[in-house]
């Protein structure tokens, strides 16, 4: 689906066993001929025909081919706070080696419901009501898995982040674009209800947005209220950079709006929160009635999630609350130092109000296409960045890119330096 060269389907292959060629894909591989030593290989209509691999992956490969400064793919380049692996390192040390609980470890849901009590003022039972998961994208694909069936239509706004999409088609969903119009990447809300008919199953919506760094106001959750209001249509809100919002703004989750809350799978992220991508693990919220019908499809697509750094986390929620408040203060000064070093260069900034990224618009250095001009900044200039057209579903290219700024200072200037010679 998305982006440059080694980012294409797999390439199609005669059927050998009298599927429609059309719709088989070779494996990649020695196998991909579809004939092995003589024998007729098992062929598979592919249920994603369109997908290739990601971009993050695609991006972070090239960047560590070509020794690239890698502002790609989202993760930061620091450490988590040293408490928590200490935790981690405990918990295994004290016996937290076996299955956790389905639904989570509940002193981690407890936490949980607690931290969303004090910031949005919702009150969600840790017992029937909060789901602990093994990263936000198993959230997301198991809130869309529980409630989508074939021939449903999913709204989503592009760009789209890139797992919405193929979660939807793979349980016979179609996904529905609103646009988010360039440059304030907000919605239409005109737009919006003229999409929904009654196929509407769900609409999916990410605020603080990757990648813009856009934050939906007060009045756009109202306008989604208005939208949905008189139908059983469900929401999932991917709130995952909840804590990464600039100069002052709060953000306005749907677990604060009563009647965006009794209609919606809320999900967030502890990767972003405290700096460990690499541990996946997540949270839904979601009312009693939707969490039991998400933990019939997170049981068995997971069943439970990391027991001891489940617990590592818990602790860590109760010693420290502060921490999730600090995000904001912390990586806003990323953002202003990254800004900073981009004076002078040909790039253009867009706002960012949120998030770890920061669009550029790269029209006055090329008139490449984005995924191209990627490709050519990480092998010539030794900068990774991320193209946005990848994430919108006719690829319309604004000529924009988009650049992580969740590392250290000395690698921010570093890549300002090379970005300041393009
Ligand atoms: N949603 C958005 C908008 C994201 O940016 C990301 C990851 N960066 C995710 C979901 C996935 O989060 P996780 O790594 O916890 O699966
Ligand atoms: N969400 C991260 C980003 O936007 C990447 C996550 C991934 O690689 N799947 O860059």
């Amino acid at each position: 689906m998305f982006g440059p060269e080694d980012n294409k389907p797999a390439r199609r292959v005669n059927s050998p066993i009298g599927l429609s060629p059309k719709s088989m894909v070779a494996a990649p591989g020695p196998f991909a001929a579809g004939v092995w030593q003589n024998r007729r290989m098992v062929s598979i209509p592919s249920k994603l025909p369109a997908v290739g691999t990601t971009i993050f992956t695609v991006m972070s490969r090239l960047a560590a081919e070509h020794g690239a400064i890698n502002l790609s793919q989202g993760f930061p380049d620091f450490s988590p706070p040293a408490r928590l692996p200490e935790r981690v390192a405990h918990h295994m040390a004290a016996g937290a080696n076996q299955y956790a609980p389905m639904a989570g470890v509940p002193r981690l849901r407890e936490a949980i419901a607690a931290k969303v009590e004090r910031l949005y003022g919702a009150r969600y039972e840790p017992e029937t009501e909060v789901t602990v998961t093994a990263g936000a994208t198993q959230a997301i694909f198991t809130a869309i898995a529980a409630c989508v069936r074939p021939g449903d239509e999913v709204i989503v706004f592009a760009p789209v982040y890139d797992s919405y999409v193929p979660a939807i088609e793979v349980v016979g969903g179609r996904a529905v674009f609103a646009r988010l119009r360039h440059p304030d990447y907000l919605p239409d809300w005109n737009e919006v209800r003229d999409l929904v008919t009654p196929r509407t199953r769900m609409i999916v919506f990410n605020s603080p947005h990757n990648p813009s760094g856009t934050v939906w106001s007060a009045g756009d959750l109202e306008s989604l209220a208005d939208t949905v209001r008189g139908t059983d249509i469900l929401l999932l809100a991917d709130e995952v950079y909840e804590h990464v919002v600039f100069d002052g703004r709060r953000h306005g989750s749907a677990a604060r709006h009563a009647e965006l809350r009794e209609r919606s799978f809320v999900v967030s992220s502890f990767g972003k929160t405290y700096h460990v991508t690499g541990w996946k693990i997540a949270y839904c919220l979601a009312p009693t009635a939707l969490s039991a019908e998400f933990r019939k499809v997170h049981q068995f697509n997971v069943f439970a999630v990391n027991h001891p750094m489940q617990a590592a986390i818990a602790d860590f929620m109760g010693e420290s609350p502060e921490f999730a408040d600090g995000l904001a203060g912390f990586y806003q000064e990323k953002r202003d130092f990254f800004r900073r070093q981009l004076e002078g260069s040909r790039f253009d900034p867009l706002p960012c109000a949120a998030t770890y990224f920061q669009l550029c618009g790269y029209g006055r250095i090329s008139d490449e296409p984005d995924t191209e001009f990627v490709r050519r900044l990480t092998r010539e200039h030794g900068v990774a960045a991320i193209p946005v057209s990848v994430f919108t579903p006719d690829g319309e290219d604004r000529r924009v890119i988009r650049f992580c700024f969740a590392k250290g200072e000395e690698t921010l200037a570093a890549a300002g330096e090379r970005l300041r010679r393009v």
